[in-house]
């Protein structure tokens, strides 16, 4: 038995969790393995509840957990409050809490979909890429930071900085990854100006030696930014630094639609993290509009890197791309000639068609 936590949090995490949780109740069933499900506030539900975004409690569940199902944070009523009561507190806390250092970020273009890209048909049909982007480290966190005023003038500066050991771990899940996909894996820097670069492609380079089955490539990251617009079809997996990461994740993410399509995983520690792109859309926040599909391909990656679960994990795929292909749509990704359904009729139809 795997115990799920499910942190819905505030807005329309709630009712995108509820979707996600309902069908990986129905994987599960089809087939044959067992799970249960804690449910813990966190956000502004929490601060609400016990005054603090991410109680002891919510952490506690979420470390003894086999995988961390998470909804989204944040919302208008919280705005004021001191940074460490904010809702998105949470977040900061869970991931230093499970201790995770990289970020999956799929973007994979579900065919029924491919119109509804701002690229070519012809370019992205088929598009399935994996950005692994390392998140502890980096220009993000790199000591020391600051801004100051020195001889009448303001200036401010950050620190990109990587240890072999953080690039070696990053590499490793990397390649890993792209061991289970079709054994493609570039490496993104900028060794041409950077010693920390520098230091990447020596160390990654080392690294692809444990791996000779994996087909691997440097690419710099401007090159590559221009590559997944004009070629994106060309990758499998991406493995990158932090901030570089955040940007070619974001755009990767955007050739293939709403953001209420985009899942991730946080992994690393002992426990994953799994959470859709978006965050609580206050604006349509408990009216049944929400596209659940983001929050649900999250918990296909859940049951792909958490439980090893990989025929279940292909199937819920499937079944969201049954569903698109049924031209059903929820209202962000509505294209002429659809039906148009809400949160809880998408999340229905995708169980149906798991269910089989
Ligand atoms: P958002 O992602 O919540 O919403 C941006 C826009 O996309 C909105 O118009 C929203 O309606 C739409 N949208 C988002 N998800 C959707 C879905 N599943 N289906 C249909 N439409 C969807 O970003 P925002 O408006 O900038 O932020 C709102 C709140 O969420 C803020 O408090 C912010 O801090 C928080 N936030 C949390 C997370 C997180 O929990 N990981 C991430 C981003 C933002």
């Amino acid at each position: 038995m795997s115990l799920i936590a499910v942190l819905p949090g505030d807005g329309i995490g709630v009712e995108v969790t509820r979707e996600a949780r309902r069908v990986l109740e129905v994987g599960a069933r089809r087939f044959g393995f067992k799970l249960s499900f804690e449910e813990a506030p966190v956000g502004g539900a929490a601060y609400e509840a016990c005054g603090e975004p991410l109680p002891a409690a919510t952490l506690d569940l979420a470390r003894r957990s086999a995988a961390v199902l998470f909804g989204a944070v944040g919302g208008p009523s919280w705005e004021g409050l001191p940074r460490q009561k904010r809702p998105e507190a949470a977040l900061l806390g869970l991931r230093k809490g499970l201790g995770v250092y990289a970020n999956l970020r799929p973007a994979k273009l579900y065919p029924a979909l491919a119109g509804a890209s701002t690229l070519k048909p012809e370019v992205v049909a088929g598009l399935d890429i994996m950005v692994v982007r390392e998140l502890t480290g980096g220009i993000y966190f790199g000591e020391p930071r600051g801004v100051a005023t020195r001889d009448g003038e303001e200036e401010a500066w950050n620190t990109l900085r990587y240890t072999k050991s953080e690039i070696i771990r990053i590499a490793r899940m990397a390649f890993e990854i792209a061991r289970r996909r079709r054994r493609r894996l570039t490496s993104v820097d900028k060794a041409n100006i950077l010693e920390v670069m520098e230091l990447w492609r020596r160390t990654t380079t080392e690294v692809a030696r444990e791996y000779p089955d994996v087909a691997f490539a440097h690419m710099l990251v401007d090159t590559c930014a221009m590559q997944l617009v004009s070629n994106p079809k060309q990758f499998d997996v991406i493995v990158t630094g932090n901030m570089f990461g955040d940007i070619l994740s974001d755009e990767a993410a955007q050739l293939t639609g709403s953001i209420g399509m985009l899942p991730s995983a946080s992994l690393g520690g002992t426990v994953g993290f799994y959470e859709p792109v978006h965050g609580s859309a206050p604006d349509i926040a408990g009216q049944d509009k929400a596209n659940p599909i983001a929050a649900i391909a999250s918990a296909a990656m859940l049951l792909r890197y958490s439980l090893h679960q990989e025929a279940a994990a292909q199937a819920v795929e499937e079944a969201i791309g049954a569903v698109l292909g049924q031209s059903v749509r929820t209202a962000d990704i509505a294209q002429p000639g659809c039906r148009v359904v809400g949160t809880r009729e998408m999340g229905e139809r995708i169980c149906a068609a798991l269910a089989g």
